[in-house]
């Protein structure tokens, strides 16, 4: 087929055997398995998920001429949507035993994986999210506390994930080749965590620290608590400290405090 990638949409395509094998090793299929693959591209990794026959497979990809191409390779063999992964519900697809599958496209990674964090109930139905990001994001996504790396990202993730990292993908393992390197991760949803009325508190909550990490945290923790002593107190708070030496499980007590207190 002759296509020209778009940028636009991340279309830098896995062609290196030895990574998408191990994509499929560490997604460990069982054939009562549902899988969704978001950006399929041509369908090197589908082909191969199809190989380990999992119960159904259903790809979303955004670009219509993969969709032609790729209902044209599989036939119905796979379940195709033509539509943008940020407009799915994938709580729609709640069966039991999901796996995720996506080489992330990288201008929307962050956002979809903050997405699929969210969606209600996913530890009840999915097994485990295998997820390509470039290094950087995963080097944020993994980060934890006293490090540059380490915030908003890493407190949504760890929330709700058990998050493993898999593997460094060089650049060299991509047509056409992206600038930087890659990182593989396997994310399981946790069985335990904290409950929150809306998990976008959180996320408010960490946007007010993290948007000034050089300050004393006495400052978000005054902005968002008028009785802020004694929450920090409460909490075991060191109001000199910087948003960074919190640990992510006081920014889930924080946001548990924070819920009880907005209306
Ligand atoms: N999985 C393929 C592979 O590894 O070779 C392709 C991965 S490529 C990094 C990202 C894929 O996501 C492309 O096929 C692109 O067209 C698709 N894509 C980009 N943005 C999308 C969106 N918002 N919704 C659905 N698919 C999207």
């Amino acid at each position: 087929m002759k296509f020209s990638p778009k940028k636009s949409l991340g279309q830098n395509f896995l062609i290196d055997e030895k990574i998408l094998n191990k994509i499929i090793e560490v997604g460990n299929i069982k054939s009562n398995d549902t899988i969704i693959e978001v950006g399929p591209g041509k369908g090197a990794l589908t082909d191969r998920i199809l190989k380990n026959n999992p119960k159904n497979i259903t790809v979303i990809e955004k670009d219509e001429r993969l969709v032609n191409f790729l209902s044209k390779k599989f036939g119905r063999s796979i379940k195709i949507i033509n539509d943008d992964m940020m407009n799915i519900s994938y709580e729609n697809y709640i069966k039991k035993d999901l796996i995720i599958f996506g080489n992330l496209p990288y201008n929307i990674s962050t956002q979809m994986l903050a997405k699929l964090v969210k969606v209600k109930g996913i530890d009840n139905f999915c097994k485990r999210l295998v997820l390509m990001f470039q290094k950087e994001v995963a080097d944020r996504i993994i980060a934890n506390k006293n490090t540059k790396n380490y915030g908003r990202l890493s407190i949504l993730s760890n929330w709700r994930m058990q998050i493993n990292k898999v593997i460094d993908i060089e650049p060299s393992s991509f047509t056409p080749m992206p600038r930087v390197k890659s990182t593989l991760l396997v994310l399981v949803p946790k069985k335990e965590f904290y409950e929150f009325k809306d998990p976008s508190n959180l996320e408010h909550i960490t946007n007010i620290f993290f948007s000034q990490r050089r300050k004393m945290v006495k400052k978000p923790m005054k902005l968002l608590f008028k009785n802020y002593e004694i929450i920090s107190k409460n909490l075991s708070i060191d109001l000199n400290l910087r948003p960074q030496n919190l640990d992510h499980s006081t920014y889930y007590k924080m946001c548990k405090v924070y819920e009880t207190l907005i209306n």
